[in-house]
């Protein structure tokens, strides 16, 4: 005991002479950094009850009740409060650019079919960009097509995957590509997913549309677009699809950032 005490002392030493020593620093450089910005005052959203519940700024695309918001939803089943992969795909009436989309699905039960024909589905993005949605629980297929891959592009960096029958959940940050008007490629697409939770893929940049018999490739479309649901011939549910539309902090550079000392204010060159 004594001896740790022994070895503490210095430290101790150590850390008042450091501390006093930055005051005697702040203490000779008062002066503020500004950024010149004026920000907008950012809107009031209210949560949900739970991050899976929609905030207050989200639009619903399906509660449960019906499948009112996408064309075609009267070919697919709704029972007990879950959408069911029917015939042909379903598409929401409303496009979308830049957002955030939450979204549950679970695979069939007992599962059926292995690799692609096991629980297949697909979330596209502006209708053409496909975030993979396939029963990946102990079921083997090609890596850059299991669940949470942007089909034929890249795997999820890890299956965090629900064994089937229990609802998995994908929270989707979405960076629309942008087009000139010529139609040349100005930036591409972004996407960020969790997969119940867990990061699966971080701000992955798309080499563009996700086709099953030729390379990605980026084909000029308008700044929205919209959701589409797959339907591969198996019955995965869904329930609780919500999206925002997503904007960037908004401001104005009114003056050059510069150091504030009291009356003094000191222009930062460039
Ligand atoms: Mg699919």
């Amino acid at each position: 005991m004594h001896r740790n005490l022994r070895i503490l002392r210095p430290n101790w030493m150590l850390i008042t002479i450091t501390g006093s020593l930055c005051a005697l620093i702040s203490l000779a450089s008062a002066a503020e950094y500004l950024n010149g910005i004026e920000w907008d005052s950012p809107p009031i959203v209210t949560p949900g009850e739970t991050n899976s519940d929609p905030p207050s700024d989200a639009i619903v695309l399906f509660d449960g009740d019906d499948l009112s918001q996408w064309t075609n939803g009267e070919n697919w089943k709704v029972e007990d409060g879950v959408a069911y992969s029917g015939k042909g795909k379903i598409v929401t009436k409303e496009s979308f650019g830049d957002c955030q989309l939450h979204l549950e699905w679970k695979s069939p039960v007992p599962p059926k079919g292995t690799g692609q024909g096991r629980g297949n589905s697909g979330l596209f993005l502006m209708d053409r960009y496909e975030l993979q949605i396939l029963d990946s629980y102990e079921n083997e297929t090609y890596h850059d097509g299991q669940a949470g891959a942007i089909y034929k592009q890249t795997p999820p960096a890890v299956n965090a995957m629900r064994p089937p029958g229990e609802w998995n959940t994908y929270d989707v940050f979405w960076t629309a590509p942008r087009f000139d008007d010529e139609g040349g490629l100005v930036s591409p697409a972004y996407i960020t997913v969790m997969h119940n939770g867990v990061l699966i893929l971080n701000h992955f940049e798309l080499l563009g549309d996700n086709p099953f018999s030729r390379p990605p490739a980026y084909n000029a479309h308008p700044p929205t677009g919209p959701i589409s649901l797959q339907d591969h011939g198996n019955p995965v549910g869904f329930r609780n699809i919500w999206i925002r539309e997503y904007q960037d902090a908004k401001g104005k550079q009114v003056r050059k950032p510069f150091l504030k000392d009291g009356d003094k204010e000191t222009p930062i060159e460039d």
